[in-house]
């Protein structure tokens, strides 16, 4: 209470108005200032009043105390009003801090800050400038045509060289899954050409989406209708293929890529190429099997180094139908465990639930190891798997068999691309022929 200075407001045009009832209710002790001189009953003697009820109600429409205070924002006051001695907490500094908020002033400062971003978001929209596109002067590697190829060949594309946006994703998701690598090559060589004319918009734009979400409350129509308006505008950063110099149409260039790559003879450094990239495509895909069948048995798994390198021991020795049947009946068996470990006291595992899955993979495959055997059923993949398109290109079109690889080794696909491509002399030039 020290500190504020306090207005007694009489309202004399009240029928039983008291004005001695109403000074002596709000008078203060003067030596200890948290006191008030008189207690009710006191008062009720005093005045000869029956009950504490009337007189708080003779007290309240007598008149109040006011004090004003100075707003959060410094410029506007705000008048507060006293009718009961309980609504004042001696105890407790600035009990009416929180009504302090200036909510007016808080309103006006946020809508001009939100105008300012609405504006520079408009600005920054009407800057963007055309992008200019050099042709690629880059040979690409063996490996990036053929991605190239399969992209040009298998993604909608538009007149203007446009790619499909929704296409390009499922490209680099199924095809490009850790081997984003020579999806990158093909970029940086300016094959590919992703504009980023609009990153500046969209980061705009994302902003002001937050101030949207965040301070929808304060906002004044105009604005909410311009938020409105300018968060459902899309921008998207387009995808290009960007043919080289000597192409005027893009189907002479898919021609120019087949050739290369069916002629393409191998070399040692194309072997590594495409050792590593038949690793890291059946890793991927066993990774793919691996959360199938967690999520179908409902297995905590966790993914580290060592479970990896089981992996791939398993990659390089056995084929994808049997690495399938290993990982299926692992699972099996490891889901059995975990329900023994959650409802079986006896059971104590010595290893944390996330690791019991891992462990079944490494330890049946070092049994196998041991015996010298092999795992004996190949099992079918899920009939919902999606089979790239590049395997299927490489396996008609280079290795010309016409078989998936689920039945072969990373090695074994690696011999029979390698065998395809020692044509004699005879097929090379038949196959030339067959493409003038
Ligand atoms: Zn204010």
């Amino acid at each position: 209470m020290t500190g504020l200075d306090f207005e007694l407001v009489e309202n004399v045009g009240y029928r039983e108005f008291n004005g001695e009832l109403l000074k002596d209710y709000w008078n203060l002790n003067h030596l200890s200032r948290n006191k008030f001189t008189y207690t009710l009953s006191e008062l009720l003697i005093k005045y000869k009043i029956q009950s504490a009820a009337k007189l708080q109600s003779i007290v309240k429409y007598s008149g109040h105390l006011k004090f004003t205070k100075l707003l959060d924002c410094g410029s506007c006051a705000r008048d507060f009003k006293i009718y009961h001695r309980k609504d004042i907490d001696f105890y407790k500094s600035n009990w009416f801090k929180d009504q302090l908020i200036c909510d007016r002033c808080k309103r006006e400062k946020i809508n001009t800050e939100v105008e300012e971003k609405i504006t520079a978001f408009r600005e920054s929209i009407s800057l963007i400038k055309k992008y200019k596109i050099s042709p690629p002067s880059q040979e690409l590697d063996y490996l990036e045509k053929i991605f190239l190829y399969v992209l040009i060949t298998k993604v909608k594309i538009s007149d203007q060289n446009l790619i499909d946006l929704q296409q390009w994703q499922c490209f680099q998701s199924l095809e490009a899954n850790g081997l984003e690598y020579v999806l990158k090559g093909i970029i940086e060589k300016g094959y590919i050409y992703i504009t980023d004319i609009y990153d500046n918009v969209l980061l705009q734009q994302n902003e002001l989406k937050t101030v949207n979400d965040n301070l929808m409350a304060y906002l004044s129509y105009d604005n909410q209708r311009e938020l409105k308006e300018n968060l459902s505008l899309n921008f998207y950063n387009d995808i290009f293929i960007v043919l080289p110099d000597e192409f005027n149409k893009k189907e002479d260039f898919i021609l120019q890529l087949y050739n290369n790559i069916i002629l393409h003879e191998l070399k040692n450094d194309d072997l590594k190429e495409i050792e590593e990239f038949l690793i890291l495509k059946r890793l991927r895909e066993v990774y793919t099997l691996i959360d199938f069948i967690c999520r179908a048995r409902n297995i905590p798994l966790k993914k580290n180094n060592a479970f990896e390198i089981d992996l791939i021991r398993m990659i390089r020795k056995y084929d994808l139908q049997h690495v399938w049947s290993i990982i299926f009946y692992q699972a099996k068996q490891a889901a059995a465990e975990l329900y023994d470990m959650e409802f079986n006291q006896r059971s104590k595992s010595r290893f944390s639930r996330e690791y019991v899955f891992p462990h079944h993979i490494s330890s049946y495959l070092d049994y196998l190891e041991s015996k010298n055997q092999n795992p004996k059923y190949p099992r079918n993949l899920p009939d919902n798997w999606v089979y790239s398109e590049i395997e299927l290109f490489v396996s008609s079109s280079i290795i010309g068999h016409y078989q998936k690889w689920d039945k072969f080794t990373p090695k074994q696909i690696q011999a029979m691309w390698l065998e395809s491509t020692k044509a004699s002399d005879e097929d090379v030039l038949d196959i030339y022929e067959n493409n003038q």
